[in-house]
């Protein structure tokens, strides 16, 4: 069965339109409104492909002059998704720099030093184009990236990421953060917030220690990227202290300097043990102040609550649900992949989707919770109109075999089948072997 729908699918790069019949859309993925409801969270739908592009979307069955096509017995589409927090100049060096104990020090210790002895700049171009090409075979097409702005390695992993949008700018859109501390020189802070004036940035990406003196900090932070005209996107809360107040700060500092440009806020573990209270305050002041949050369950549960030994008792998810009922936008993203903040992972968006569902419970309804992953996200990274299903939009797809939420959560989805541009993509990702000759690497 698949592998005559593979043959069809390849059968039509004769440029001709062509139909997929009898789809479910995840639900918020489309503006059509006469799409009928199929089940939680699904709507059922008719979809012609032509030059590229979603020609024309309805409900199933609606017209009878369709193309030739395929019948897709009620599989799920969803448009390409979007991974808004990623670390590409840190990625995959986990054979060369484990996280000796699986700490959230652990992890800086060996970041730190991952960057000093090896972060040349070939070094960064492999492993981050080796993280591209495996996010667009899973079917990805657009990232945000953080880069570390460490003295000695900013200015090369910086251009060696801007490089790579450029070349990538034709499958992936990639947005290039320059991340810096806050506790960090304010003249090397407003250094690099001139280095993020690029085209492939206009981004400044602040970490944000668990400290109760954030607001003048916060006032400064918000000044450079003011004077700048740079967007704002915070790590904060990334400990569960339930004294650290960083997103409380960041929204009351928004609010006090009337900052109109767009704020993410990433991470938001230690919200997971505060109060209802005092979670209540900060998501109705978040809500006011318009941040979009991002949350990054993987490497989250990877990193808190971690003793030798012992077995975790909190697991450090921002809560979500309650961010939503605020009207508070929220995005799901990858954050680390196989280096030493969370030693797994493959950029594989739908397969974090997945993870996301069982770790925090996004189901019972599933509602529109994919637009997590698509939408929201999409809008958090200011690229409206991507991550949905609409006529007009690049016929950017994946097709799934799974008929529901609970087909989509229970199997792997490695059998999934990505169109870009209305084309088959090759979705075998890149084989580990092509790291094996970087500096250092063991196996
Ligand atoms: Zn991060």
């Amino acid at each position: 069965m698949r592998q005559h729908t593979l043959q069809q699918l390849l059968s039509v790069r004769t440029g001709e339109p062509f139909a997929l019949r009898n789809l479910r859309l995840p639900q918020g993925t489309v503006t059509t409104t006469s799409l009928p409801q199929v089940g939680d969270g699904l709507l059922g739908a008719d979809m012609v492909i032509a030059d590229g592009r979603i020609d024309w979307l309805g409900p199933p069955a609606s017209r009878d002059d369709l193309p030739n096509g395929f019948d897709r017995a009620m599989a799920m589409a969803w448009p390409a998704p979007v991974d808004c927090h990623t670390h590409l100049d840190k990625a995959l060096v986990w054979q060369r720099s484990p996280n000796v104990d699986g700490t959230f020090d652990g992890a800086s210790s060996s970041a730190s030093r991952d960057s000093a002895v090896y972060h040349s700049t070939d070094d960064i171009r492999q492993r981050a184009d080796f993280a591209l090409s495996t996010a667009f075979a899973h079917g990805t097409t657009a990232i945000r990236s953080h880069v570390d702005s460490g003295r000695s390695s900013f200015g090369r992993a910086f251009a060696t990421l801007c490089e790579l949008a450029d070349e990538w700018r034709d499958r992936i859109t990639l947005q290039v953060c320059p991340f810096v501390g806050m506790d960090e020189d304010l003249e090397w802070i407003r250094e690099v917030a001139g280095r993020a004036c690029h085209d492939h940035s206009g981004i400044l990406s602040v970490f944000v220690p668990a400290n109760p003196e954030l607001d003048r900090a916060l006032d400064d932070i918000i000044a450079i990227a003011g004077r700048y005209g740079l967007q704002l996107d915070f790590h904060a809360d990334e400990i569960l202290d339930p004294a650290s107040r960083g997103l409380d700060a960041i929204a009351r500092a928004v609010l006090r300097n009337g900052f109109d440009r767009p704020v993410l806020v990433g991470h938001c573990c230690a919200l997971s043990v505060q109060p209802p209270q005092t979670l209540e305050r900060t998501l109705e002041r978040v809500a006011r102040a318009g941040i979009g949050v991002v949350s990054l369950p993987l490497c989250n549960a990877y990193l808190m609550d971690r003793r030798a030994g012992e077995t975790p008792r909190y697991r450090g998810c921002a809560p979500v649900h309650e961010m939503r009922k605020h009207g508070v936008p929220v995005a799901i993203a990858s954050d680390n992949v196989r280096d030493a903040f969370y030693a797994y992972g493959d950029l594989d968006v739908p397969e974090l989707f997945r993870d996301a569902v069982r770790m925090m419970q996004l189901d019972h309804p599933l509602g529109d919770w994919a637009v997590a992953v698509t939408t929201t996200a999409a809008d958090l990274m200011g690229l409206s109109g991507r991550g949905m299903l609409d006529p007009g939009a690049p016929a950017d797809l994946i097709l799934f075999t799974a008929r529901n939420w609970n087909e989509f959560v229970s199997r792997p989805l490695s059998d999934r089948i990505v169109l870009r541009d209305g084309y088959l993509i090759d979705t075998t990702p890149p084989d580990y072997r092509y790291l094996d000759d970087m500096e250092g690497m063991r196996i």
